[in-house]
């Protein structure tokens, strides 16, 4: 579906409801693309905002047509889907993706490009000096830590939405055709020779974050979810382990039972038989949920995402 790359760089930004952040992100975000001498496009998706998020847009659309694209969603279907939807459109070599709140200083896109320059297919930022409440940050940190123990990814930063790519790796995350995921995790499997960089981060210009617990929790659930079937793993462990317990209770029962004679009245037989039975249901869940899970696996590749209309002008 994308375009043949005829332009060098694509600067790709989710936008949902930004209208306080846009004029500056503009003002600062241009003049250092057009003081890098290379050719280039800025996609903007308007991931269904309900203030005037898409009237600056259509603004900056009529400003600069020739470097500007705007993808419009019908509804707001996340940012990394808003991310996707550009992903399929890019034109450019090398992709850089970021945030319209300016927590990632547009000044820092030479500082990724160098990376993706010296050959790295995959340029990861790491905030440094985060600006983000002490929750987010714990927050952060526990998820980081769940996801290099249940996946393969090792990634410092994988909150940090300033990052670079090279075409083949944008292409790769397409062709996945992934709905649900976390663009940054997904990237990183597909690259072949990455790389980190400390960037710079502010706080939120204006507004405040578009992500309620609720939505962090979703979003972390899709990050572990995506790339990994560990949690449905652990249960069936845990309830394999119930079971040869409560098999072990019930043969010391059934001994005791012939040894000493019926204790209160049976309920301890009963007890064993009943704990036995209730461990053998969970592995039953179990094992269905990791049928599930590869069926999920191969299901889970559909769009996540619709679009209303598309500004830019042809290739
Ligand atoms: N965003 C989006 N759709 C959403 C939520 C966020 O496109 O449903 C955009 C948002 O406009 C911003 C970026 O994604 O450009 C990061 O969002 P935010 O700053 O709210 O997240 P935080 O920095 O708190 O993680
Ligand atoms: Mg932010």
């Amino acid at each position: 579906m994308s375009a043949s790359a005829t332009i060098k760089l694509s600067v790709v930004i989710p936008v949902f409801n930004e209208e306080g952040n846009l004029p500056m992100l503009c003002s600062r975000l241009y003049p250092v693309l057009d003081g890098l001498g290379r050719s280039y496009e800025v996609i903007f998706t308007n991931d269904g905002s309900s203030d005037r998020t898409g009237v600056l847009l259509a603004a900056q659309f009529a400003a600069r047509p020739e470097v500007t694209r705007v993808i419009e969603f019908k509804a707001n279907c996340g940012q990394h889907m808003a991310v996707m939807a550009a992903f399929e459109r890019v034109r450019g070599e090398v992709i850089v993706t970021l945030d319209a709140d300016l927590q990632n200083p547009p000044e820092e896109i030479p500082v990724l490009l160098a990376q993706t320059d010296a050959g790295f297919d995959c340029v990861g930022g790491v905030r440094q000096d985060r600006q983000d409440s002490a929750f987010r940050r714990h927050v952060s940190q526990l998820v980081n830590w769940v996801r290099s123990h249940a996946t393969s990814i090792q990634m410092t930063d994988q909150g940090c939405m300033l990052r670079a790519y090279s075409r083949g790796v944008v292409d790769g995350v397409v062709r996945s055709g992934a709905a649900n995921t976390f663009i940054p995790a997904l990237a990183y499997s597909l690259a072949q020779k990455p790389t980190e960089v400390p960037v710079a981060h502010e706080e939120r210009h204006a507004g405040t974050s578009n992500y309620s617990v609720y939505r962090l929790i979703r979003l972390n659930f899709d990050l572990i979810t995506y790339f990994s079937t560990a949690p449905l793993q652990l249960f069936t462990i845990f309830a394999m382990f119930c079971s040869a317990c409560s098999f072990l209770l019930v043969v010391v029962l059934g001994l005791r039972r012939l040894i000493i004679g019926p204790e209160v009245g049976g309920l301890f037989t009963l007890f064993g038989i009943l704990f036995f039975l209730i461990s053998v249901c969970m592995v039953g869940i179990g094992l269905i949920g990791e049928y599930m899970g590869r069926t999920y696996q191969v299901v889970r590749n559909r769009t996540g995402y619709h679009i209303s209309r598309i500004l830019e002008s042809p290739e």
